[in-house]
């Protein structure tokens, strides 16, 4: 029979882009500077992130995937202004549930000694083992979803559009991290460990979009540089404890608007909240009613962060943590067209 754990970690990890984004942000949150993600399959066989971060504490392997366990949270109260990715402790133990999920890791006083740790589906680790490694740690999930087995069918079946959505989100991780050196490998049958794309531990987004899309997109590019301000909505106003979010700023490089024939821009869009890769279907709508506006032909490449005290928007509406909702949405978007 289907446990309970099992059905709770399929709605935390839906799919390979899950999968990418809770093990990338994890190896962020350990202050990492180097970060490979690498693929087996396309991901079917094996999705595997190592970093050179803290590594884990000898003390928490037996609680690291247990559920709810999370090194990142101190009271309850830092909850509403939390600057890690990670807080509910439910990646790892999810992970478990859905795969053959170990970990290898590596204090710096450790080294080069390692730890294995491998783990039960119900989170609980199984055995340690002594390996050779460097500082950091290496997640390595091997047969995603194997214990789902119609879930199993449907990413086999769809495994080239799934693949490329987790590179898509990976660009976004790899452009965004200023500072952090990101690397992603594909084997399939005898191609082995082919670089699939990289940065090179940039200190700007700008050199890191660069990397990855090529000198010639960002020749295209302009800087999107807004301060926004706006009325906040009478609810956030209601239930704001302090004095409610009104401004917030838009950093980073949208395409020049391109009139006529022949693209210069790869059609790519990605939005950040607080540097946190995310959906916002309402503001790409925004952006490209503002470039038909113009009567440009295509959509504009648009790489935007929106900075924001972390009371303007909630992170908590879905299990996956992917979609954001921004309290005050419509007066945002007003002014944002106004600005643009
Ligand atoms: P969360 O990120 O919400 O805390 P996770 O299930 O993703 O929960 O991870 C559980 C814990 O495992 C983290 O709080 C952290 O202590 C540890 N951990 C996971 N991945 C790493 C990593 N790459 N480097 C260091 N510690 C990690
Ligand atoms: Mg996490």
């Amino acid at each position: 029979a289907r446990s309970v754990h099992q059905i709770q970690s399929g709605q935390v990890i839906i799919d390979l882009c899950s999968v990418a984004k809770e093990l990338v942000e994890n190896s962020l949150d350990a202050g990492a500077t180097t970060v490979e993600v690498r693929f087996k399959n396309n991901g079917l066989d094996l999705i595997e992130v190592q970093d050179n971060g803290s590594g884990i504490s000898p003390e928490n392997y037996e609680n690291v995937a247990l559920k709810h366990y999370t090194s990142k949270l101190s009271s309850y109260d830092d909850l509403s202004r939390l600057h890690t990715f990670g807080f509910r402790g439910e990646a790892l133990s999810s992970l478990c549930a859905l795969s053959e999920f170990h970990i290898v890791t590596a204090k710096a006083d450790q080294v080069p000694r390692a730890n294995r740790l491998d783990f039960e589906p119900s989170g609980k680790l199984d055995k340690t083992q002594i390996v050779a490694g460097q500082k950091g740690t290496t997640a390595s999930v091997e047969g995603i979803f194997k214990r789902l087995p119609v879930r199993r069918r449907e990413l086999e079946k769809n495994i080239k559009r799934e693949y490329g959505k987790v590179l898509n989100l990976l660009h976004a991780y790899a452009c965004i991290s200023a500072g952090v050196r990101f690397s992603v490998r594909n084997t399939v049958g005898k191609t082995k460990n082919v670089v699939v794309f990289s940065t090179n531990g940039n200190r700007t987004t700008k050199e890191n979009i660069a990397n990855v899309y090529g000198a010639k997109t960002l020749s295209a590019l302009i800087p999107l540089d807004l301060k926004l301000e706006f009325e906040p909505s009478s609810v956030t106003r209601r239930a704001a404890s302090s004095e409610p979010v009104n401004q917030m700023e838009v950093r980073g490089h949208i395409s020049r608007p391109v009139f006529g024939e022949g693209r210069q821009t790869p059609d790519r869009q990605m939005f950040f909240v607080n540097s946190r890769p995310c959906g916002l279907p309402q503001i790409a709508k925004a952006f490209n009613e503002v470039y038909k506006s113009f009567n440009v032909s295509q959509s504009p490449f648009i790489f935007a962060d929106f900075q924001m005290d972390t009371n303007a928007y909630d992170v908590n509406v879905s299990p996956d943590k992917r979609t954001i909702l921004l309290h005050d949405a419509g007066a945002l978007i007003e002014s944002l067209k106004t600005s643009l």
